[in-house]
């Protein structure tokens, strides 16, 4: 019977599939890529150090020095893919990247894979467990990335993938309750076969549900993973190290340290005393830091960036034949509303959307009615506040 048709490949339904008959477009897309060998290489050329800083430039404020060493290990990542010289191996180099949260982290990662247009994929290292265990095994971010790139395997394997809250699968050892640390070092453990580079067998689907589904060989060697935490405490760590008190003095170095600066002198002696592993540390020996964001860049967030919110939401009141006009205090007072909300810029989209839902939800009548074409938000909004 046609609905019990089966794709000969990985054995989904043909209801499972849009053109699946004997094979499904699932396994046309791998095995096309494996059949014709269509190898695709990110094309670099163009795409210097300086081009994707500037192209960083027009999305995310600040953060310069990130932008540029991130600049740097990408283009250095796919030149490396790109030219194999068998004298002189040049050895992958995945990042870390340190920094409180909602201060661009991920939106550094995802503005690169958009600007070299690969397959780009987040995942969030708690919800990470050891295989066997209740979780995500770590192979499944090799699905994502797989599902990311359309299934096509080439493409996949010169992903990025974005491995967020690094720090929190530090070592559990001090707790003698734990026997057995499933998604702390376990992760860990599990994520350095895949950062080093090796020949994973990934489960198109993922997960454990379908254990009839025929495996996808994905070489990590050429993935580029760039890995994300807060490192809460890292600080206090670095400090001891460099015997100096963080906030101020201690013994005699009378000069006061701020925080940020503190933390621009990690090293990976740090991050082994925070709990990360010695080996997974190898494998991203690029740290870079980024800065809190002080009320100039918040500003600078909300109207510069290409796509900055307060474009959106103009060209959004503008489809409705609205000017959406925004008073300088009005964006002093959402910029100092946000930094109350210690959320970093994540906190200027929640407190846009707070301020404009009723307007928005209203937007019929006060157009049809009022016949309102001007909408100004000024320092008075610091009444929805309160
Ligand atoms: P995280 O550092 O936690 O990864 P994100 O990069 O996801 O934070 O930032 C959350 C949102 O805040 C982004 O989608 C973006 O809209 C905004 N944002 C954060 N930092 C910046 C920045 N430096 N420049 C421009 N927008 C930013």
């Amino acid at each position: 019977m046609e609905k019990d048709l089966m794709c000969a490949f990985c054995g989904r339904k043909k209801k499972e599939t849009s053109i699946g008959i004997y094979i499904c477009d699932i396994c046309i897309n791998i095995h096309n890529t494996k059949v014709f060998n269509k190898k695709i290489t990110v094309n670099i050329n163009n795409k210097k150090p300086k081009d994707i800083k500037s192209f960083l430039d027009q999305y995310v404020i600040d953060q310069e020095e990130a932008k540029k060493t991130l600049s740097v290990a990408v283009y250095n990542h796919y030149k490396r893919i790109s030219y194999h010289d068998k004298e002189v191996e040049i050895e992958k180099s995945n990042i870390l990247m340190i920094g409180n949260t909602g201060i661009g982290k991920t939106l550094l990662a995802r503005s690169i894979s958009k600007f070299l247009d690969i397959p780009f994929v987040i995942v969030d290292a708690t919800g990470l467990t050891e295989a066997g265990y209740v979780g995500e095994d770590v192979e499944s971010i090799l699905t994502h990335l797989l599902q990311s790139a359309n299934f096509n395997i080439y493409k996949a394997e010169q992903g990025i993938v974005f491995i967020d809250e690094i720090d929190k699968i530090s070592r559990k050892v001090d707790n003698p309750s734990i026997t057995r640390d499933v998604s702390g070092e376990g992760v860990q453990q599990a994520l350095l076969k895949i950062l080093e580079g090796s020949i994973v067998n990934v489960p198109p689907q993922g997960g454990r549900k379908h254990p009839e589904q025929k495996m996808i060989t994905i070489n990590t060697k050429n993935i580029l993973f760039i890995a994300s935490g807060a490192f809460e405490g890292l600080e206090k760590i670095i400090a001891n190290r460099l015997n100096m008190s963080h906030l101020g003095y201690k013994q005699n170095i009378p000069k006061k340290v701020k925080t940020e600066n503190i933390l621009n002198m990690v090293i990976s002696h740090d991050l082994r005393t925070f709990g990360l592993i010695p080996e997974l540390i190898g494998r991203l020996p690029i740290i870079t830091y980024l800065h809190p964001l002080n009320k100039i860049s918040m500003k600078r967030i909300l109207l510069e960036p290409k796509n900055s919110l307060i474009k959106q939401y103009k060209n959004l009141f503008k489809m409705d034949g609205i000017t959406l006009e925004i008073t300088d205090d009005g964006i002093e007072e959402i910029v100092n509303k946000a930094l109350s909300l210690g959320l970093g810029a994540r906190g200027l989209r929640t407190l846009c959307e707070y301020i404009f839902k009723d307007f928005m939800f209203e937007i019929d009548s006060l157009n049809n009615f009022l016949k309102l074409d001007k909408y100004i938000i000024s320092k008075k909004i610091n009444n929805i506040f309160k």
